[in-house]
Order: C-alpha cells, then sequence, then structure tokens
C-alpha cells in the first residue's frame, strides 16, 4: 500500500469517526430518554436528537466524503470483497449513497417527529387511548411513505425500508418464508392446544425485584457479558444500545408478580449486547464495527434467550440456584413443572410475552398490516380493527382494548412505519441455522450448557458471527457460516423436538 492510500484511508476514518461519535452521542440521549429522563425534558430532548442526528446526516453526506470514497475504490479494486479495507468502503458507500438521497430538513423533521410521537405514546397507553396517537401515527406513515419515495427503482414500497434494518432482504423474498411458516405454525400451534396445558402458575408469584435482577445479572456474567463494558437500567421497553466497544449497555423491566419478564428479557438484551461485545475493537467507531442486521442481531438475543435460556439443560444447572433465591416460591416446585411453566405454549396478545411458537405469527401479523399501510390499503384509522381481526384469525385470541393491541408496541410510535418487525422472525429463522452449525462443529456444547459453561458457544459466535460485524451482507454471512442460504429447515427440526417432547406429540 503506497503513501496517497494511507492518506486518504487515514482521512476516511477520521470523517466515519466523526460520523459515528455524533451517532453514538445522539445515542445516549436517547438512552437517557428511555431510562432516567423526567417526563418534561422530552420537548428539548427531541430538538437536541435533531440537532445531532442533522449535524451527522450533513457530514454523511459531505461531497468531501463522496470524492473521498470516489478516489479510494481504485486503490482497493484489487482487493477481496471479504478484505477489511474492501468491505470498509463498500458499507461506507452505502451509507453515503443512503444519505445523500435523503435531504436534512426531512432527516431532521423525522427525529422530531419520531421524538414527540414516542412521548405521545408513553402516555396514551396507559390510557388506552389510540385516538391520542392517531395523528402522530397517520403523519409517520406519511414520513414513511416519503422515506420510501427517495429511493426510487424498488420493486415493493416497503423494500427501502426493510434494507435500513435488514440490508439485502426484500418483500419478495421474506413473503415467500413467512408463508411457510405460518403453514408450519398454525397446526403446531393447533396439536399443542389440544394436549393437556402447561401449569404455570408457578411463575406467577411475588418475586421481590432486585432479587430478580442478581440472579439474571449472575447468569449473564456466567454466559459472557462484561460488566466493566456494560449495565443493566430499567425502561418500558426493553433494548441494548451501543456507545462503543467498551460500553454497551442493556436495559430490562421488572414485573414482581410475574417471574418470565425480567429474566428472560435479561437474556435477551445481553445475547444482543455479546454481538457488540464481540465486535473486532479496530473497528470500533467505523461502520463495519457493529453487528449487520436486524435479523442477525435477533438471532443472537433469541439463541441466549430461547435456545440456551429455556433449555432443560441450562436449568438443571440453574434451577437449584433459582430454587435457593427464592425458597418460599418455587422450593416445592419440581424442575420439571418449572421447565414446563417457562415454556408453555398458549395463544396471546402480547409479543414480547409469548411463547416461542406462537411468537412469529405476532410478528408475521405487524409485517402484513405495514405492507398495507403503506401500500394504501388499509388506514390508520382502521388500523387497531385490523389488528384485532388478524389477531381472531391467527391466534384465535380477542384484545378487549388497543393497549393490549395496536398500542403495545413501541415501534411504530418512535421510528417509520415498514422494516420493523420482520427482523424478529428472520432472526429465529437464523438462530435455528447457526445454532445448527454451531452444534456440527460442537456436539459438546448442550453438555456444557448443562455444567454451567457456555465458552465453547459463546467462542464459537464470537469467531464466526460477531468478530465479523457488518463486513457481510446477512445473506453471505449465513451462507459463509452454515454453507446454505437462508431457509427454514434447521428452526422446525428445533421447534418440532422441543415441543414433540414437552407435549408428547
Ligand atoms: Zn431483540
Amino acid at each position: 500500500m503506497d503513501t496517497k492510500y494511507q492518506t486518504l484511508r487515514a482521512e476516511l476514518i477520521e470523517r466515519l469517526r466523526e460520523i459515528n461519535d455524533l451517532h453514538s452521542a445522539a445515542a445516549v440521549l436517547e438512552w437517557d430518554q428511555l431510562t432516567y429522563m423526567p417526563p418534561r425534558g422530552a420537548e428539548a430532548r427531541g430538538r437536541q436528537l435533531a440537532t445531532l442526528q442533522s449535524h451527522a446526516h450533513r457530514l454523511g453526506a459531505a461531497p468531501e466524503l463522496g470524492k473521498l470514497l470516489d478516489a479510494l475504490e481504485p486503490e482497493i479494486a484489487h482487493l477481496p470483497p471479504d478484505h477489511d479495507d474492501a468491505a470498509l468502503l463498500r458499507v461506507a458507500r452505502r451509507d453515503f449513497e443512503r444519505a445523500t438521497k435523503l435531504p436534512s430538513a426531512f432527516v431532521a423533521e423525522v427525529a422530531n417527529h419520531t421524538s414527540l410521537s414516542y412521548d405521545a405514546w408513553a402516555g396514551a397507553r396507559p390510557d388506552d387511548d389510540f385516538a391520542r396517537v392517531r395523528p402522530f401515527l397517520e403523519k409517520t406513515l406519511d414520513l414513511s411513505r416519503r422515506y420510501a419515495g427517495y429511493f426510487p427503482g424498488y420493486a415493493h414500497i416497503a423494500d427501502p425500508l426493510i434494507d435500513r434494518s435488514d440490508e439485502g432482504m426484500t418483500v419478495a423474498a421474506i413473503r415467500p418464508l413467512f408463508a411457510d411458516l405460518r403453514q408450519f405454525l398454525t397446526p403446531l400451534v393447533q396439536a399443542i392446544s389440544a394436549r393437556p396445558p402447561a401449569d404455570a402458575s408457578s411463575l406467577h408469584q411475588h418475586f421481590p425485584e432486585q432479587i430478580q435482577r442478581e440472579f439474571g445479572e449472575a447468569a449473564i456474567q456466567d454466559f459472557g457479558y462484561d460488566f466493566t463494558r456494560g449495565r443493566q437500567d430499567k425502561t418500558l421497553h426493553p433494548f441494548m444500545t451501543r456507545f462503543s466497544w467498551g460500553d454497551c449497555r442493556i436495559t430490562t423491566r421488572f414485573d414482581e408478580e410475574h417471574l418470565g419478564a425480567g429474566l428472560f428479557s435479561t437474556f435477551h438484551e445481553a445475547g444482543h449486547a455479546f454481538y457488540e461485545m464481540g465486535t473486532d475493537p479496530a473497528h470500533d467507531g467505523l461502520p463495519l464495527g457493529s453487528g449487520a442486521s436486524a435479523g442477525a442481531h435477533e438471532s443472537q438475543s433469541r439463541l441466549w434467550e430461547n435456545v440456551v435460556g429455556r433449555s432443560l439443560g441450562f436449568w438443571q444447572h440453574y434451577y437449584p440456584k433459582l430454587q435457593a433465591a427464592f425458597p418460599q416460591q418455587l422450593g416445592g416446585v419440581t424442575l420439571e413443572t418449572f421447565y414446563r411453566a417457562i415454556n408453555k405454549v398458549e395463544p396471546s396478545l402480547i409479543r414480547v410475552e409469548a411463547d416461542e411458537v406462537t411468537y412469529n405469527l405476532h410478528v408475521i401479523i405487524r409485517f402484513e398490516l405495514e405492507l398495507e399501510l403503506l401500500e394504501g390499503k388499509l388506514a390508520i384509522a382502521d388500523l387497531p380493527e385490523a389488528w384485532r381481526a388478524r389477531y381472531e384469525e391467527y391466534l384465535g385470541v380477542h384484545s378487549p382494548n388497543d393497549r393490549d393491541g395496536v398500542l403495545q408496541d413501541v415501534h411504530w410510535y418512535a421510528g417509520l412505519i415498514g422494516g420493523s418487525f420482520q427482523g424478529y422472525t428472520l432472526g429465529n429463522i437464523l438462530c435455528g441455522q447457526f445454532y445448527a452449525a454451531a452444534l456440527q462443529a460442537h456436539p459438546e456444547i448442550p453438555g456444557e450448557i448443562a455444567r454451567g459453561r457456555f465458552d465453547t458457544l459463546h467462542g464459537w459466535l464470537r469467531h464466526n458471527i460477531y468478530r465479523q460485524g457488518s463486513k457481510y451482507l446477512t445473506g453471505d454471512l449465513v451462507q459463509r457460516v452454515t454453507g446454505s442460504p437462508i431457509q427454514l429447515t434447521p428452526y422446525q427440526e428445533y421447534l418440532t423436538t422441543k415441543y414433540g417432547a414437552l407435549y408428547n406429540l
């Protein structure tokens, strides 16, 4: 590499780090807004976020950056596409193209609107007041359509919105995958519903928050969560956020009358954090140093939450510890009863509390409604009814209010409509593929989990997935790691084996 190349490369890295610093500062403000900020801070916070984001956007769309990318591209033409520099250029070019297609005023309008919209939702949800958020949601839909309009040439209006979170995925690719999955899940849910229901009453007792927190934090520390590079705080709708390689935080919410809620949310968000903590520190502050996509990220949160955290092996080791933490509540509950309780399959209203089997039906409903809203086939005013009808059709449950219906998820109230949900189910599918590949490489993993050891699994994931950051498109990453394109079979086999045993199918 000659000195001209090194000079250009150093300038690129400096510019990209500056943009990343602004995004990270905005992330700190957002984290604060969702954890500790008093309600009346909302208005100014919206303005502050808009300022930071529009400044980041201006730097990301600067003509000098475009010229720099143009000058660097011939210099890296001889490199293989998976060389770090070639991958960095690809991702930097992608971000530059996205930024230059969006006017700064539009970016600021979106940032300011979503902040006010979130605030309206946070007040409207406890009051079950859809009318209060309706005008915000109408504007969000309008902004979402306008967003897609800046990326002409798409096959479906949702494609540019999906591309933001799951780059390379399209409606045309996702629709058939989800249709096949629904066809597999519907008879499975029916077969389980015909069996005697699991007794989950042991989870619905009084579990003091502090003890729940200590147990969950000890478990994720065993998984490999590094508390010198992160912390856990409380919020309304749990999330993970990365400020840097050295600061990947998680949030959770506790319910003292239900053991599962806080514990599995902690496992879930820790899984997201492992992905970020496992990236290459040399890429910190650069676009390569973060997870590949929403779906790839969700594959890791679901892996640690469900495949590990709801497995019989995990609880063979940890259940005696949980009983010791809650002797009055769980002293007389057997491991088998507890294991059945945390894996109880039951169609319900709330996505984040749904079991592994019905969960994807919640996601497919949202994905379909997003497409219909964007296509203009469904009006915001009719959304609560459409939501109810779809829940009755797919899950056989009726929502008596909007709080547990269309108001339950933050996504449409804190972002655009379109592209916000498909990653959850793609994540489950990818999780099945990645875990099968990990087991093929290391058949000893389940035995280790049953002894409270996670280093082989965590090490395999770090080496094959986390360390790569966003070097590969998700489809290419899957092909590289598993030897196959994205496919349903391993996930279906996982569900069939686990729930076949649980429900004697
Ligand atoms: Zn997640």
